[in-house]
């Protein structure tokens, strides 16, 4: 029994909608579904579960992936930063774990084990980001060093696009330079390539090559404008809810919450919801971000508490009660509107749900 009103419902069935959309974008690739970051805060055997049908799953660590080995996943899983460690080596070749090597040091850590099984190295390339990867005039030496090692690799080439969830034409024509940098560079092999995430898959389509690695868009979310989402008809996986705990009379002049930031212009009818940033609501959240409230879009005011918020019901007085729900994001109230008022991104609001929010599987 959770008594507390702050739960977040996932919509297992949004998960496997979310990932034939992505199918549908890409119909001549693989898909690994990148199911990082506790597949983006939803749960990650719970996300994995759902999307079983892609061809693999995109993981940040060697835990990650033994936890989905150990609650038997079979699929192919990449280390989507490779391997921080050479002690990790042999567990992660026991695994038969895919691995991204992006630097000399891992590429020698490779190349000094010695193995019978193949190992799948997915090569990243450097292609502007300037994050992770070899540089394009290296990439020919680490292919040939791999070929021409004892153990055998089943070489990939990859790279990721820094800024293609931006419809400026400063990232757009940087997009298209890495894009052209990638192509150029993997084109003389006839190795499986891969280059976009979820902004990638959605906005240059036709550069999915044989897998694509969407992440944010399997859980109904990104940066991409709404019109964009409608077209691809993603459907939001999580949705944050709680309830109205206390009501209360303010007068104009009066202020609510910490260090009374926020004064009331009018008599203002106040509604307090249990929610705040010990639970991942994040506490940026500026005056004016919208909250459902009995299905009424109403405004915050006031700071963000760590267990509670506050909003302005005025108008809707007479039609909210102790215990009317309240939804902070999910189908009517895209997760990206609440990122944009507290200045971050979806990803950063999915992640960061904390463990004291009890996780309610939506069928
Ligand atoms: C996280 C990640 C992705 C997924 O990115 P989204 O923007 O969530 O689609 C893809 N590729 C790599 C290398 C990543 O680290």
């Amino acid at each position: 029994m959770f008594y507390r009103p702050a739960k977040a419902y996932i919509n297992l069935p949004a998960l496997r909608h979310n990932l034939n959309v992505a199918k549908k974008l890409a119909p001549n690739s693989k898909v690994l579904a990148v199911v990082k970051a506790n597949g983006y805060g939803h749960g990650i055997c719970r996300v994995a579960q759902q999307l079983s049908s892609a061809d693999g799953f995109g993981v940040a660590s060697i835990d990650e992936a033994l936890y989905l080995r150990q609650k038997g996943f079979l699929h192919r899983i990449l280390l989507l930063e490779g391997l921080f460690s050479e002690t990790e080596i042999p567990l992660a070749i026991q695994n038969r774990l895919d691995l991204v090597i992006h630097s000399e040091h891992q590429l020698l850590w490779l190349l000094n084990f010695q193995t019978s099984l193949v190992i799948n190295v997915w090569v990243k390339i450097d292609t502007g980001m300037h994050r992770l990867g070899f540089s394009t005039e290296e990439v020919t030496g680490v292919v040939k060093r791999l070929e021409q090692n004892p153990n055998s690799f089943n070489i990939h080439l990859m790279s990721h696009l820094a800024s293609a969830d931006e419809s400026i034409s400063t990232a757009v024509e940087f997009t298209q330079k890495q894009i052209r940098c990638f192509d150029k560079t993997s084109e003389k092999y006839n190795f499986s390539r891969s280059l976009v995430n979820s902004a990638g898959l959605q906005v240059y389509g036709q550069f999915s090559y044989e897998w694509v690695r969407p992440g944010i868009l399997l859980y109904g979310a990104g940066r991409l404008s709404e019109s964009e989402y409608d077209s691809h008809q993603l459907k939001p996986v999580m949705r944050l809810e709680s309830e109205v705990i206390s009501l209360k009379w303010i007068q104009a002049g009066e202020c609510v919450g910490y260090g009374n930031s926020w004064q009331a212009q009018r008599e203002t009818y106040v509604a307090v919801i249990a929610i705040g940033y010990g639970d991942g609501y994040p506490r940026h959240a500026q005056v004016g971000t919208p909250v459902l409230v009995n299905g009424k879009r109403v405004s915050l005011i006031g700071r963000v508490s760590m267990d509670m918020i506050t909003v302005d019901i005025t108008e809707y007085c007479d039609q909210i009660h102790i215990g009317s729900l309240a939804t902070l994001w999910g189908d009517d109230l895209p997760i990206e509107e609440v990122a944009k008022w507290s200045n971050t991104i979806s990803y950063e609001l999915l992640c960061g749900i904390t463990t004291r929010v009890p996780m309610i599987e939506v069928q």
